[in-house]
């Protein structure tokens, strides 16, 4: 029995005013405090006191939040008690927004200890609702939370089909103050996890088709909303394309290149969109043969040519490197900016993380730590895999 998970959607310009019908009390807001400063977060409180619901915020989430984040908004908000969890942000405040409200309904069970096999059991004290500000997690779609365990430095992934929001309010609106690097790495995440989810060894019929729109909005979209960040065209569609990547790949899981990217995150904080996108072409190219078929089927989604006699997987990494080319991404570890010595310092630490990372166990060819070594250097090198 396998299970396909999603919230209620609500998309387009103005998805927003889907606040202003809900019905309740009151509502706990969870952001960081860049959305305050840009005003969204008065826009969703008008939203809300439309529907006569009075609001609170937490603003204190930081980036790659730590699960005594999660713990501190869980404890707040049960004092609170409100009736609604509203998280509007990126990836990191969606995140530990479905960790607070995982606590304030189970303070019984520790965020960390949440895992796919032990069921929470239903919402029964406030309904969860994502709003997203970036075009790339898909965490207002998807039940997985990365949180950071600080005293391990590594991010470890938590979380079980009940952490999923009720409702996503997918507004392009509030995609429109990324900058273009911040837009380029988000885009980038959201081609990863359609990439993988497409790919990886839990992939399914329901999830198939939403994952390969994905890819075609991606590419056809990210140069635009790169170039001009107000393209409200390109805005909308690359905002739907993280969304419905995130539908898709949370019922089918990610693979290899998030593996690596969680690892990297972890060690040297690169960003989440920027580290799993460099991996991505590598985690192809690896993967090779074994899901032959599906490169050459996604190269055909998006018009890329496969000459007879060759294979579709150094085509499509290809493809993706110009992409991350084309939006200033860098395609190797040493571009990032990392120093050969410190990556050295911290291999063992890298393939360790990678190793323990859930994603290898979707991954269509999971590596042994021998060749998750050898991978991290050939991509830390900017080296094709031919291994
Ligand atoms: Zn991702």
């Amino acid at each position: 029995m396998w299970y396909f998970v999603s919230p209620e959607v609500v998309y387009g310009r103005d998805a927003v005013t889907r606040l202003a019908q809900l019905e309740g009390k009151s509502a706990f807001i969870v952001t960081d405090a860049n959305m305050v400063k840009l005003g969204f977060v008065d826009k969703v409180k008008e939203q809300l006191s439309k529907a006569g619901i009075k609001s609170t915020v937490f603003d204190g989430v930081e980036p790659d939040p730590s699960i005594e984040t999660v713990n501190k908004g869980a404890s707040e908000i049960s004092r609170y008690g409100p009736d609604w969890i509203v998280a509007l942000g990126g990836g990191s405040v969606m995140d530990a927004a479905k960790g607070m409200s995982a606590g304030y309904e189970r303070p019984d069970v520790k965020v960390e200890e949440i895992n796919p096999f032990t069921p929470l059991g239903p919402r029964k004290k406030a309904k969860l609702i994502g709003i997203p500000t970036t075009s790339g997690t898909g965490a207002e779609a998807t039940w997985g939370m990365v949180l950071t365990v600080t005293a391990e430095q590594r991010k470890g992934s938590f979380g079980c089909r009940e952490c999923t929001p009720d409702i996503a309010i997918v507004d392009p609106a509030f995609a429109l103050a990324m900058p273009p690097d911040l837009t380029a790495q988000t885009g980038l995440d959201t081609l990863t996890h359609a990439v993988e989810g497409f790919t990886s060894t839990w992939k399914n019929d329901f999830s198939d088709g939403l994952l390969l729109r994905a890819i075609q909005l991606v590419f056809q979209y990210l140069p635009r909303a790169y170039k001009d960040g107000h393209d409200m065209e390109a805005r909308e569609k690359l905002h739907n394309a993280a969304c419905i990547a995130g539908m898709g790949f949370i019922n089918s899981m990610c693979a290899l290149a998030h593996a690596t990217g969680h690892a990297l995150g972890g060690v040297f904080h690169t960003p989440h969109g920027r580290a799993v996108g460099l991996f991505l072409p590598y985690t192809i190219e690896f993967i090779g043969d074994a899901r032959e078929e599906l490169w050459a089927e996604i190269a055909y989604s998006i018009k890329l040519e496969v000459p007879k006699g060759k294979k579709a997987a150094p085509i499509l990494a290809q493809a993706i490197r110009e992409l991350a080319r084309s939006v200033k991404e860098p395609l190797s570890i040493k571009e990032t900016g990392i120093p050969s010595d410190s990556f050295n310092n911290c291999i063992e630490k890298l393939v360790d993380n990678a190793m323990m990372d859930f994603q290898l166990v979707t991954t269509a060819r999971p590596p042994n730590s021998e060749e998750t070594e050898k991978f991290f250097r050939y991509a830390y090198d900017g080296k094709s895999i031919d291994f």
